[in-house]
């Protein structure tokens, strides 16, 4: 990698952290209610697209028509909490 493609990517990278810090929005798991990602959502040409999402392990779903749902895939990574103790 030469000097001008080590700026290039740096850039880049900078433009790719201040867009998710400005548009970004923290999704958050539906079983579990623990953060799930930072995702920007792109809406064009009828098609949905989650930005951010490329090396979560993160189901997403529609919970209705209008809204999306975001869970865990890796159940070691969603800490759903402890049900409560039976009654004796
Ligand atoms: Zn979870």
């Amino acid at each position: 990698m030469n000097l001008l493609e080590k700026i290039q990517w740096k850039a880049a990278y900078r433009w790719r952290l201040l867009r998710f810090r400005l548009w970004g929005k923290d999704i958050t798991c539906a079983e579990c209610g623990q953060p799930a990602g930072r995702v920007i959502v792109h809406l064009r040409a009828g098609r949905l697209r989650l930005e951010g999402l490329e090396q979560s392990d993160v189901i997403v779903d529609f919970a209705s028509r209008e809204t999306l749902r975001f869970r865990h895939a890796d159940a070691s990574e969603c800490r759903k909490p402890a049900p409560p103790p039976a009654a004796p």
